[in-house]
């Protein structure tokens, strides 16, 4: 028995993923979306989404996944929870591994998004969403005349340091060195604002604080020289330690930067692979918005579309 060649298969379900499987399946290519292990993507590990337009009231990052995957499903998109082994890449259609499973696709779209770094405190875990962020856009809004600290020292710190310095009352950055790694003029944009201090040679142990009645209150400090622990009350912790892209399946067989982003044609969603797309954050270091992933899936949907029509498989 032949096996099923499907036009487009989707592996990722955040909004690049689910906007790319809306896309394909009104263009009646009724892709197939495996959501992988956090379906959903990084919006489900946050509370209120108030900048994702058409929302004027903000709702709920797990509720607005369910809505894009719902409006893929209306359309026929098929999703299914499940997380890829494996692809080979090498010919069309390519081959996607799931459990025994192997599936073909024509066309393929990878919307595996990238994970922030985290401490990995079962505490941080648990206050997630609560006092804890690792996206100073996304949730700085919540901390008007509040104490925060930012955790890092590289350019993503002193951007949210900075950035968060509009809501906070102050914001401290808690840096396990006594030099930072970020480039001169944002270390020196942040440094020279006086709502910005910073707690060098240190790191954070434990978060305190119940989900369940208001969140985070404050932090375990552990000098990195001394090894003295101290407490500091705190209304927020943003992690600014590093985002990974979500690559490891398709090393050696796609063309990445040095930090596993994979690389797109400008202008396209085009990977260094004929009919092999990606969209979202596994290809953007920089915006990693989730209105930005969405049209970027968006964009892969038109894209792998017009290579089923120009380059169909004998
Ligand atoms: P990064 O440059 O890798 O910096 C990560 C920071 O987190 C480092 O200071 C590191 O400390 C600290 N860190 C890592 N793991 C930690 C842990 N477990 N505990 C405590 N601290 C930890 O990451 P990034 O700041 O996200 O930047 C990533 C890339 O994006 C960089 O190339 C950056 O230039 C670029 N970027 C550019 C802009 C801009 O130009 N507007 C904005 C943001 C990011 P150590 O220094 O001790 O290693």
């Amino acid at each position: 028995m032949t096996k099923k060649i499907h036009k487009v298969i989707i592996i990722g379900s955040g909004p690049a993923g689910l906007t790319a499987a809306i896309y394909s399946a009104r263009a009646n290519l009724y892709p197939l979306v495996f959501e992988g292990i956090q379906p959903g993507g990084q919006l489900t590990i946050t509370t209120d989404v108030e900048n994702y337009p058409g929302f004027p009231q903000g709702i709920m990052g797990p509720d607005l996944m369910d809505l894009f995957r719902k409006q893929a499903q209306r359309f026929e998109a098929e999703t299914c929870f499940q997380m890829v082994d494996k692809v080979d890449l090498s010919n069309r259609p390519f081959k996607i591994f799931v459990d025994e499973e192997i599936y073909l696709a024509e066309t393929l779209i990878i919307s595996t998004g990238a994970s922030a770094q985290l401490l990995g405190l079962q505490s941080e875990s648990k206050l997630m969403g609560h006092g804890v962020s690792a996206c100073a856009t996304c949730d700085g809004f919540f901390f008007k005349d509040k104490k925060v600290l930012v955790v890092g020292g590289g350019d993503s710190a002193m951007e949210e340091a900075t950035f968060l310095t509009k809501f906070a009352s102050s914001v401290s950055i808690v840096h396990r060195r006594d030099k930072f790694r970020a480039s001169k003029i944002m270390q020196d944009r942040a440094l020279k604002n006086p709502k910005i201090d910073v707690i060098w040679n240190s790191t954070i142990d434990e978060m305190l604080g119940d989900p369940e009645s208001g969140g985070l209150t404050g932090v375990i400090l552990r000098d990195t020289q001394s090894d003295e622990l101290s407490e500091l009350n705190s209304d927020g912790v943003f992690l600014a330690i590093g985002h990974k892209p979500n690559s490891e399946l398709f090393q050696g067989l796609l063309a990445m930067d040095d930090n596993g982003y994979i690389i797109t044609n400008s202008n396209s969603t085009q990977t260094s692979v004929p009919g092999v797309f990606a969209s979202g954050d596994i290809q953007d270091k920089v915006y990693r918005q989730a209105v930005t992933a969405a049209g970027s899936g968006c964009m892969a949907a038109l894209d792998s579309e017009h290579f089923i029509e120009n380059q169909p498989l004998d």
